[in-house]
């Protein structure tokens, strides 16, 4: 290869270079970018990376980008946060929260993958880029994309949460409403990929856009002390965030910056949305896609593109994966809240709240480390919230009246749930 890293099909093995293609065109199956490994190993010591800023460029060697081709802008890098309260009630050893909720600059993990999409479609030469979205990848897409001087469609379903919508059109990106689920969505969007000349990010620019997740799993082991975790669960829509993870860890594993070590991988859905959730716990071979219907917009998506590939990596580690109702989605959001002060969306309440099922199932033991993926930002779906708080009556400014209300004798005028 010309360059370190290129598109391989993922079932017969084929080379296709690099280019805006997402299929075999041999077998039709999904196209990956695979990397000359003994080339990187033998250029680039993990001690190298030390001095290097923390953002996802910092493991550029590891990405589809070429060095003279990396952006400026500092994504990714969020904090690693150890959850001692949590997993005291939880009655675990170690736990962490790796907190995309404040991932740079729209909050989401989503940002990690637009990243990288947007520096292949400058690469190969679009004007305009796009995605077909659920909602993060849209305030993403739309963000970044004004940044590289790049104009953006962006298309979601019509239900999206106020907040996404808005947090994409502040950035003066263009907004098709699509009167239908993410999953007519994304096939409107293939077509539009193939009719226009445009790079849309999840369509025909996936298999870079996808290799944007492995930063989730470099800075977990790097931010452990280059150890792997344990246990790490992982929330999915399309089932490419938890493949991905597995790769950086086999990729680190593969450039001996870690000591091997089995990982066992746990998916998170909502119950309104599991389709692959759902064929893992029946032990099917295949998913059945399922039509939506949940609050976890954000991982609405029923026929999931990666799906085959998530219930490898769950199977082949010894994970599992669950998947929880609305209520206690909400419930998770404020477990979260209240026992660490991390304000996730609904996608970061599906992770808690499935974690703690899988703990209650003695599915994750209760020793070693365990790392939760918080994906989102909870300022994002507060929708969610509605009539969780009631709202209170002012308390008139006088120290009486705050007096009588911590007696409790204003207790009517300040009610709360
Ligand atoms: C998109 C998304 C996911 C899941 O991503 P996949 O890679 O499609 O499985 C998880 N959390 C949030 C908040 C997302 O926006
Ligand atoms: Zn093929």
């Amino acid at each position: 290869m010309a360059e370190l890293f290129e598109l391989k099909c993922r079932e017969c093995g084929k080379l296709w270079g690099n280019a805006p293609r997402s299929f075999c065109e041999d077998c039709f199956s999904p196209l990956e970018i695979t990397y000359d490994y003994a080339a990187i190993r033998a250029s680039l010591r993990r001690e190298q990376l030390s001095s290097r800023p923390h953002t996802i460029w910092r493991y550029a060697e590891l990405l589809p980008v070429s060095p003279d081709q990396i952006p400026s802008l500092p994504v990714g890098g969020t904090p690693l946060v150890s959850a001692p309260r949590l997993a005291k009630s939880w009655g675990l050893g170690e736990l962490h929260i790796k907190n995309d909720a404040v991932c740079f600059p729209s909050l989401s993990f989503k940002d990690r993958v637009v990243a990288v999409a947007l520096t292949a479609a400058k690469r190969f030469g679009f004007e305009t880029v796009g995605c077909s979205s659920t909602g993060n990848l849209a305030n993403a897409v739309a963000a970044q994309a004004i940044r590289s001087g790049l104009a953006a469609w962006i298309f979601i379903p019509s239900d999206l949460e106020a907040a996404k919508v808005m947090a994409t059109q502040i950035y003066g990106a263009k907004v098709a409403r699509i009167a239908g689920n993410y999953d007519h969505v994304n096939r409107l969007c293939a077509q539009i990929a193939d009719k226009f000349r445009w790079g849309l990010v999840n369509v025909n620019l996936r298999p870079y856009y996808a290799e944007g997740s492995k930063t989730v799993g470099y800075e977990i082991a790097e931010q452990l002390g280059w150890r792997l975790p344990d246990n790490v669960v992982v929330p999915m829509a399309g089932g490419s965030l938890i493949t991905k993870i597995s790769k950086a860890f086999r990729e680190l594993t593969e450039l001996g910056w870690v000591e091997p070590k089995p990982v066992r991988f746990f998916g998170a859905q909502a119950t309104g949305c599991s389709p692959i959730s759902s064929a893992v716990k029946r032990e099917l071979d295949r998913f059945e896609p399922q039509k939506p219907n949940t609050i976890a917009r954000s991982l609405a998506i029923g026929n999931p593109a990666d799906g085959p590939y998530a219930m490898n990596v769950m199977r082949s580690s010894g994970g599992w994966a669950e998947d929880v109702s609305d209520p206690e989605i909400v419930a998770g959001m404020r477990k979260l809240a209240e026992f660490e002060g991390v304000f996730t969306e609904t996608a970061g309440g599906v992770t808690t709240a499935v974690a703690e099922k899988l703990i209650r199932q003695g599915r994750i033991a209760p020793g070693g480390t365990t790392v939760l993926c918080i994906t989102g930002n909870g300022l994002k779906t507060t929708d969610a919230l509605a009539g969780e708080f009631a709202a209170a009556e002012p308390i008139p400014p006088r120290l009486d009246a705050f007096e009588a209300y911590l007696e409790g004798r204003l207790s009517a005028a300040v009610a709360t749930k």
